[in-house]
């Protein structure tokens, strides 16, 4: 009874108490529900405090979101004020300013024609919301059976049912469902696991291929969208060759196919820009998602931003009383939206120069890791980067090695002061933009520190010869 439960709990400490009665997100079945992770305590700047009190880098940035860093005080001081003024309106029937003025400003840096923006609660959600504002438009104009979604290997795009079936990394969708028949999948436009011989110029030709040949043969009138990251970023910081993402726009346009560019990750500063599509690849999207950085996390805020050329054919169709059954509670959070204005305020007026500034630093500190025999590779873009372990260079092999291998460099990282976000063989880097040199210093002879105990450890298990 629920006397003896309270009881039974009494006094408990927190790591104990989450064994009992919370479920970690992405668990295994054989410890669901039972399973505490590494507490934090604390967090400012680009350091956070684990429960003994050790302050770590926070090498991920939060889940690549963090990026002004922890305890803003204006950030803070926002969130305060905008509760104290008007903490929610439903957005049903009323509005708030916040969402009006924030939706102006993300749209005075959306490239192309893109000019307005439905928010909603996160990333999944903005991805849910662009899918299906691509079936509704496609219903509109009289082409229901246009609505298949190219999406590629490696892609992540959320953990919501038509999202997720987006999703292409190893292992996601071993034991998980999915809109399968509404998904046709492409290769990952990864230059490190290209065919052995062939040059990056026929690798990137295959993948333009691969994509016009995908809609040649299931044909451009069922194909809705294309969702792709401009940098597959859970995938492991897949930075893909030159010239490819326009090609595969300008397919995209000549088929009536909606662009989708998903910078859940790669907006709101992570490649120095507010958007990375126009000004980093050259690109002009029918619509962008976003989330993470856009509040740097202080509060669950995505959106999508959508061209002004596909509101207004809605707007000029036959059915004017088509309804876009979608919309959220929390869509315009008058909290999100205020506090995602000061971030932009804080991005425009220094972090996004000083991300442009210190990046090639960045990369080129992590780059000198490949002088470990561990390390296939390391690749990055912006404040972004993955070292990725191999068994060995020749046969570029993960498997041979312990699965694990991402993990035990963590583990040995975090005694050193460093949380790094494993992935199975890799390590990926995206600290919070703020990062000074020195402290990219730090943090690169950290991992240099992790992965050689780490190669230790493996040789005298055995496990590794290298
Ligand atoms: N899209 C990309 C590229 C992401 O990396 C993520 C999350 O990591 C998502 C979508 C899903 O975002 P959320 O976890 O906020 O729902």
């Amino acid at each position: 009874d629920l006397k003896a439960m309270e009881a039974a709990d009494a006094g408990v400490d927190a790591v104990e108490l989450a064994k009992r009665h919370l479920v970690q997100p992405w668990p295994f079945a054989g410890s669901v529900g039972a399973e505490a992770r590494a507490l934090i305590g604390e967090g400012e700047g680009i350091y956070i405090t684990d429960a003994s009190g050790k302050r770590l880098i926070d090498g991920p940035a939060g889940m690549w979101c963090i990026n002004v860093g922890h305890r803003r005080e204006e950030l803070a001081k926002v969130m305060y004020d905008q509760a104290m003024a008007l903490s929610y309106n439903t957005p049903w029937y009323t509005m708030n300013a916040p969402s009006a003025e924030l939706a102006m400003r993300i749209a005075g840096h959306a490239p192309g024609d893109l000019s307005h923006v439905f928010f909603t609660t996160g990333g999944s959600s903005a991805v849910e919301t662009a899918l299906r504002f691509m079936q509704f438009y496609n219903n509109v104009r009289g082409r229901p059976e246009k609505k298949l979604i190219l999406s590629r290997g490696g892609a992540y795009h959320g953990s919501t049912y038509l999202s997720a079936s987006l999703n292409g990394r190893p292992r996601d969708r071993d034991w998980m469902d999915g809109a399968d028949e509404l998904v046709v999948k492409l290769s990952s436009p990864d230059p490190f696991r290209r065919p052995q011989g062939t040059s990056i110029e026929a690798f990137t030709d295959f993948l333009v291929d691969q994509f016009r040949d995908t809609v040649a043969r299931v044909g451009a009138d069922r194909i809705g969208a294309f969702v792709g990251e401009p940098v597959q970023a859970s995938g492991g910081v897949i930075v893909p060759p030159d010239g490819y993402l326009k090609r595969i726009r300008e397919i995209c346009r000549d088929n009536d196919i909606l662009y989708v560019s998903d910078e859940v990750v790669t907006g709101f500063g992570r490649l120095g820009h507010v958007f990375a599509s126009g000004e980093v690849f050259g690109i002009d999207p029918d619509m962008i998602t976003f989330a993470k950085g856009v509040t740097s996390g202080y509060f669950p805020l995505g959106g999508v931003v959508i061209s002004e050329r596909i509101l207004q054919q809605l707007r000029r169709s036959n059915h004017p009383d088509a309804l876009f059954g979608h919309g959220l509670t929390y869509t315009s959070h008058p909290i999100g939206c205020a506090v995602a204005l000061k971030n932009l305020d804080i991005l425009e007026e220094s972090v996004l120069a000083h991300t442009r500034e210190v990046a090639p630093y960045f990369q080129a500190q992590l780059k000198t890791l490949e002088e470990l025999l561990l390390v296939g590779e390391v690749r990055g873009m912006g404040l972004m980067g993955c070292v990725e372990c191999v068994a060995d260079r020749e046969s570029k092999d993960p498997l041979k090695l312990d699965k694990d291998v991402g993990k035990r460099i963590d583990a040995h990282c975090h005694d050193l002061g460093l949380l790094v976000r494993p992935l199975i063989n890799m390590c990926v880097m995206s600290p919070p933009l703020i990062i000074s040199r020195e402290q990219i210093d730090d943090m690169v002879a950290i991992l240099r520190e992790g992965i050689s105990r780490t190669m230790e450890d493996l040789r005298r298990e055995g496990v590794w010869q290298g």
